[in-house]
């Protein structure tokens, strides 16, 4: 082994050790990786995939919690420059789910045995306080044994603790970037990286069980902003992290970039997993969208969570935040016997409880 290869093993066996890397270290191992002259005689890929591998089954064991997602509108008044459904784009077909509509998908998913719901939607101004209310509350009095995950984008404190004490116990809020200029990049003027770090706050003072997390290879990302993007995550401590690969739509300005790497996402998941070895790490269903081994290869690198569609049928394609997402076959929460079996070929497991992060309770 050579010199170069020895000194990136010391950086992840660090890692391992104590689920730590500052920024410099962090930045080293992203940079180096996947240079030859840094893999002499070893393949330190594998080597951290192994390695986050074994923390997430030493903190969660071999189980896989599914959650069943509902997407509740696609109507949303943002413009984030890399999502399909930003409202700029005239060729959405627009929906919004009615509280029926969201309870009957509650009821289905129930039955086929989930105990978390995830409600996500576009930044919609009809789904107002009180309504969101009067639904959170609902599904909580109906289903006291289920998690209630909302990803609902940038609200007030005020809003989020009525969804807070309407009984919501999780929320889903990518930082995107931490590097502003970065941020700025992606999002018109309107959006502030200070105020979704202002969001992101508040939600972990109310007691919400927390979601960060960024797009891999999304436009102009450098190296530096992923390694920030870690160093944050470790610093913030969220229970979740959401991490994909960036997928082009057709209908925005990005559409001519390529889609994130699945190894450059797969290391991002393997990393996170070592610096937050208790957190809750969906392999997303955009790595399963730009490859077919895509979920198997995160799950292996310390992913822990998936999240099967539950939203009506009929609206499923027309939630098309970039192109190729899948919602059917395994993505599909009635699928879930096949999923079951994939995971099974890989030493993994199903698991329908609430799953939460090991380290929350409910204030
Ligand atoms: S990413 Fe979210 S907030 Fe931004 S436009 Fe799309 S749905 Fe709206």
């Amino acid at each position: 082994m050579n010199k170069e290869t020895r000194s990136l093993k010391e950086k992840i066996d660090k890692l391992y050790e104590t689920s730590n890397l500052d920024y410099d270290e962090i930045l080293f191992v992203v940079q180096n990786i996947f240079k030859t002259e840094y893999n002499d005689g070893e393949n330190l890929f594998d080597y951290i995939c192994s390695k986050a591998n074994e923390v997430r089954f030493r903190n969660y064991g071999n189980k896989v919690f599914l959650r069943g997602l509902i997407e509740v509108t696609n109507i949303c008044k943002n413009d984030c420059y890399y999502c399909g459904i930003r409202c700029s784009n005239p060729n959405v077909d627009r929906y919004r789910l009615t509280r029926e509509d969201i309870l009957e998908c509650c009821a289905e998913g129930y039955e086929i045995g989930y105990r978390t719901f995830v409600m996500q939607g576009g930044e919609d101004p009809y789904y107002d306080d009180e309504w969101m209310f009067e639904v959170i509350k609902e599904i909580r009095d109906t289903y006291p044994d289920c998690a209630i995950t909302l990803s609902l984008g940038e609200k007030s404190y005020e809003t989020y603790k009525k969804y807070y004490e309407a009984g919501g116990d999780r929320f889903l809020l990518r930082h995107e970037s931490i590097t502003e200029e970065h941020y700025q990049k992606l999002h018109p003027e309107t959006m502030k990286l200070s105020n979704r770090l202002r969001c992101l706050k508040d939600l972990k003072d109310l007691g919400f069980q927390v979601g960060a997390g960024f797009m891999v290879g999304s436009p102009y990302q450098t190296d530096e902003n992923l390694a920030r993007d870690l160093a944050f995550v470790k610093e913030f401590q969220p229970h979740m992290v959401g991490i994909g690969p960036f997928i082009p739509h057709e209908d925005t300005k990005f559409k001519d970039f390529p889609h994130g790497d699945l190894n450059l996402t797969v290391l991002m998941y393997a990393m996170t997993r070592l610096l937050l070895p208790n957190c809750l790490l969906p392999a997303t269903t955009a790595v399963a969208s730009i490859d077919p081994n895509g979920r198997a290869k995160s799950l292996l690198a310390g992913c822990n969570v998936i999240m099967p569609n539950l939203s009506p049928r009929r609206f499923r394609k027309s939630y098309s935040l970039y192109n190729g997402k899948l919602s059917t076959g395994k993505e599909a929460a009635e699928y879930n016997d096949e999923l079951e079996a994939d995971l099974a070929k890989i030493g993994l497991q199903v698991e329908y409880i609430r799953g939460d992060n090991i380290q929350w309770r409910r204030k």
